[in-house]
This record gives C-alpha cells, sequence and structure tokens, in this order.
C-alpha cells in the first residue's frame, strides 16, 4: 500500500518532473524521487488529476521487487527450445521402465557414456528426428507439486501410462485430474503391450481407448487432439513413435523461449542437495536466457555466482540452454526446490536483494509474534470481561465487535536512512509489522539525517523518528525539546525489533 514517487510515477506512465510537480501543488513538500507515499495520498493523487489505478499499485511485496529484476520478453529473440515432459500413471503401469529405457537409448547419454548421476531430469536426442527432448525423471516430482501451488508449472507436456493389461485405474484418474488442471498437453502411452498375445492387442488398446473416452479425453482415433501410443519400454516397440509424439506436439506448442547470453537468464530449482565433495549443488532448468559460468543469480533467501556445470552425465559445460538441466555449484546457501532464479548484474546487487528479502521475512515473523500477543491479550480482556459480570447483560461491556469496529491503531514513523535502497527496505520491513489492533504507519520517509523539518513533521504526526545508519545527527534533533522521540540503529534486524517493542506497547488491554 506503498510505493515510491519514482515507482508511481513509472504505473502512471506519468513524467517524474510533471509527478513532482502536481505533488507539491497538492502540498507535499521537499518531494524527492524516493519520497515514499502511503496509498491515501496515492489515491488523492488519482483523483485529482484523472490518473488511471490499477492493481500494480501496491508494489512494496517480494514478488514485485523480484519481478523488477525481470526482462520483458522481445519476441524477435525467440528460438524454438525443447519440450519438458513428465511422466505419470499409476503404480507399476511402467513410468520408471520407460525412463531407464530413454536413458539408455539416449543418443547424448550414449555420447557422454551413459548417465552417471541423478540430477531431477535428463535431456535426450530423439534417435529419428535428431531432436531434444527434457524429461523430469521422478514422477510426481516435489518441484512440480510444489510449483503448482504457485500456479505455475514446469512441464509442457504429460505423458499418461496406462498398462494394457489393467487399463485406468486411481491413479490414472488422479493423473488426469491434475493435467486438466494444470493444463498441460496429454499424450497417452498404452505400455506393456509385449505381455499381450498379438491376437489380443486390438482388444486391450481398444479397451484403453473406451475407458479414456468415458472420462472425456479426446482421442485421435475420435477426431480428437490425444495421442494414443502402445508401446513396449521392455522390447523398445514404439519407443521411436513416443518420442516423435512428442516432438509433433512440441511443434504444435510452439514452445519457444530467449536463448540469448545477454537476456537476463532466468529458472528454476528443480533439486538441490548437500553433496560431501563439493558441497552445495542444485539442478536448474533455465527457461529463459542462458545460464554460465560466472553469472549471478538470486533464488529465494540465497544466491549464487556459478562456479561450474555439468550435466547428468557428469560432464563440465560451459553453459546450457532453456530446458536443459544442469547441476550447478556456487549456492551460499541451499535453495530450496521449486524456487525461482533470476539472474542479477553483480554479487553486490545479489547480495542486496538477499538482505531485503531476508529482512522482509524477519519483518513477517515479527508480524505474526506482535499478533500472538495481542490474541492472548485479546482472549484475556475478554476473559476478564465475563468475570466481571458481562453475563448478566451488562450493556456498558465492550464486545469483540465492537473492539474490532475501533479499527486498528496507527502508530507513526518517520523513516531515515544512508541511502535510497535502505530506506526502501525499512520501510518494506516495517510496514507488515502490526494486525487488526495496532499498525506501523510510516508518514515519511526520505535519504539524509533528520533536520529541523523532519522534526517538525514528527512532533505534529506524534511520530518516532526512525534513523538508520546515520553517524553525523545533530545533537539538537537527538535531545530536541519537542519530546520527538529518535531512534538510532544500524542493523536492520534490531531497527525491526524496536518497532515492534513500540507496536507492543500499544497493545493496551481493553476491559
Ligand atoms: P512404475 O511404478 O510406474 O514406475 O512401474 P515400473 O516401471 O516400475 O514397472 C513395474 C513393473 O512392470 C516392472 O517389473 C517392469 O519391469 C514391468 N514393466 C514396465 N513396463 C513394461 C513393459 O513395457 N513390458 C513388460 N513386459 N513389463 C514392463
Amino acid at each position: 500500500n506503498y510505493t515510491s514517487v519514482s515507482n508511481l510515477s513509472n504505473l502512471l506512465n506519468v513524467r517524474i518532473e510533471k509527478l513532482v510537480r502536481d505533488l507539491t501543488r497538492l502540498g507535499f513538500s521537499d518531494v524527492s524521487h524516493n519520497y515514499i507515499l502511503s496509498r491515501e495520498y496515492i489515491e488523492l493523487i488519482l483523483q485529482e488529476y484523472n490518473y488511471e489505478i490499477d492493481d500494480r499499485v501496491s508494489t512494496l511485496t517480494w514478488e514485485n521487487v523480484y519481478a523488477e529484476l525481470k526482462s520483458a520478453v522481445n519476441p524477435k529473440n525467440l528460438e524454438r527450445r525443447p519440450p519438458i515432459v513428465t511422466i505419470m500413471g499409476h503404480v507399476d503401469h511402467g513410468k520408471t521402465t520407460i525412463l531407464d529405457y530413454l536413458r539408455k537409448t539416449a543418443v547424448v547419454a550414449q555420447e557422454s557414456g551413459g548417465i552417471t548421476q541423478h540430477i531431477g531430469a535428463f535431456q535426450i536426442e530423439t534417435p529419428v528426428s535428431g531432436r531434444k527432448i527434457t524429461f523430469l525423471d521422478t514422477p510426481g516430482h516435489s518441484a512440480f507439486l510444489k510449483m503448482r501451488q504457485r500456479g505455475a508449472t514446469i512441464t509442457d507436456i504429460v505423458v499418461l501410462v496406462v498398462s494394457a493389461e489393467d487399463s485406468l485405474m486411481p491413479q490414472t484418474l488422479e493423473a488426469i485430474k491434475h493435467v486438466r488442471a494444470s493444463g498441460n498437453e496429454l499424450i497417452i502411452a498404452i505400455t506393456k503391450i509385449d505381455k499381450i498375445s498379438k491376437r489380443e492387442r486390438d482388444k486391450a488398446i481398444d479397451r484403453v481407448n473406451n475407458d479414456l473416452l468415458s472420462h472425456d479425453i479426446s482421442i485421435e482415433k475420435v477426431g480428437g487432439d490425444v495421442q494414443v501410443i502402445p508401446i513396449s519400454a521392455r522390447t523398445g516397440e514404439n519407443m521411436d513413435l513416443l518420442e516423435e509424439s512428442i516432438v509433433v506436439l512440441s511443434d504444435l506448442m510452439d514452445l519457444k523461449a530467449e536463448n540469448a547470453t545477454n537476456t537476463v537468464a532466468e529458472g528454476f530449482i528443480l533439486e538441490s542437495e548437500v553433496k560431501k565433495t563439493v558441497g552445495n549443488t542444485a539442478t536448474v532448468l533455465i527457461t529463459k536466457g542462458t545460464l554460465q559460468k560466472g553469472k549471478v543469480f538470486v533464488c529465494g533467501n540465497t544466491y549464487c555466482k556459478v562456479r561450474s556445470l555439468c550435466d547428468e552425465g557428469g560432464r563440465a559445460k560451459l553453459k546450457a540452454l532453456p530446458a536443459e538441466p544442469v547441476e550447478v555449484l556456487g549456492w551460499k546457501e541451499l535453495p530450496q526446490t521449486g524456487d525461482e532464479v533470476i539472474q542479477v548484474k553483480s554479487e553486490a546487487l545479489a547480495k542486496k536483494y538477499v538482505a531485503k528479502r531476508q529482512a522482509l521475512v524477519q519483518s513477517e515473523k515479527h508480524a505474526g509474534d506482535v499478533k500472538k500477543i495481542n490474541e492472548q491479550r485479546c482472549s484475556e480482556a475478554l476473559l476478564k470481561q465475563r468475570q466481571d459480570g458481562g453475563e448478566d447483560g451488562d450493556e456498558s461491556s465492550i464486545s469483540e465487535d465492537d473492539v474490532k469496529a475501533m479499527g486498528p491503531k496507527k502508530i507513526n514513523f518517520i523513516v531515515k536512512g544512508d541511502v535510497s535502497g535502505s530506506v526502501e527496505a525499512i520501510v518494506e520491513s516495517i510496514l507488515p509489522i502490526g494486525n487488526d489492533e495496532v499498525v506501523c504507519n510510516v508518514v515519511a520517509a526520505s535519504v539524509g539525517s533528520p533536520n529541523e523539518n523532519d522534526l517538525k513533521m514528527a512532533k505534529i504526526t506524534n511520530s518516532t523518528l526512525l534513523c538508520f545508519n546515520l553517524h553525523d545527527i545533530s545533537n539538537d534533533i537527538i535531545n530536541n525539546k519537542e519530546n520527538v522521540e529518535v531512534k538510532r540503529h544500524n542493523v536492520i534486524y534490531k531497527l525491526i525489533e524496536d518497532v515492534t517493542e513500540i507496536l507492543t506497547e500499544n497493545l493496551k488491554p481493553i476491559y
């Protein structure tokens, strides 16, 4: 609910000079690019000047901080990329056997002397058309599920295996539900056809087809678009057909990604583990740009300056293109499965983002603590009220609804810091602190030591002056006669703790 002047000018597509002029006309003084505006002010400005508002105005959240790192897609630079495929189906219907077959026969694997390590995914080159396909090698992969919870999807295509012996089973139906929810494209592989005599085969395949139809899967046989391929992963029969079906479908899907080295690279973590010999490792699947040695990536609470990368054959690589899974070394801390990775320009910038993220996480934790204390106090207050004779219908007693109707109490702060980055980080970190009884309100935030104007404003608005990393605050300000409290900090966590403390002090039980 807060944003800076420069951010607002971007969002509104209004020149910053004009916005500053308009703000000055509305009575704001000393407006700079970094000036932080509250929602109320933003709405006032929007009304006054008929600016178009949209939901993006609430920009000081972590998702948006992350989003600002990403670059827009340039359609001119899009190149074809390999499809990413997951194999799903009922237990024992043949998922693992298909993956084993693919690994063994993959041209890529043969060249590199076979797949030697499990990194969560592998890439093959199809024997017929020589095209690449990436397979996630754990059915129901946790990164896959975690990303789905966030509404993102790793895979393009799901190959659903159905045993010719059993046809559809409970987990097959689960997988169908999943495919529908995720919007993935579907290919059906009827497996284990070698186990059925030639005479019985058509009958078995028809049975599966009919079962699929009865679950509204529009298979090719009846003019639909879902391909059904009968295969044997044991003998390899029709496995080439399955691979080419994936290629054909991926062409229809027109899967593309930018892969230029100067594109800001993005991707996600498939797997991560601490290895005894090399330390933190993670399998990264890039969705955009290229992954190269020396590039720096942020990811959740950690970052990586890529020290080395290798494929599933354990071969060192110079770079990885979109959909090419590689194991990456160079992580500060172990990243989490399913987390996004985004390239940043430098290690210094990565550190800044990680610090910002940690401050946000910390402030959320503090907000949770305050909430807990408050809930306890609230229930104590209610209990006391009942014990004091609430039962005989004392109308003057305060109900829970009354408390809510009063709205949260605003505790005002004016933030001053050494650089705009820290001011922004502090505002972002302290705003979430609070609950439905007491909330944090930033009246103003700017760079530089507090001056007489700041002091005046703090007095008028009854704010605490929060100073971060400022070493030249004048004694007149520190020992001011206006009774304005000045808090000085050099460590962001300490500052957050202090703010939490001030808010907690304001949680007076209501009787
Ligand atoms: P998953 O649980 O879906 O991964 O199933 P598996 O791949 O482990 O297969 C279960 C059993 O079926 C194993 O004993 C496999 O050898 C066997 N199997 C899988 N696919 C085939 C096939 O195409 N033909 C034959 N004859 N057996 C198969």
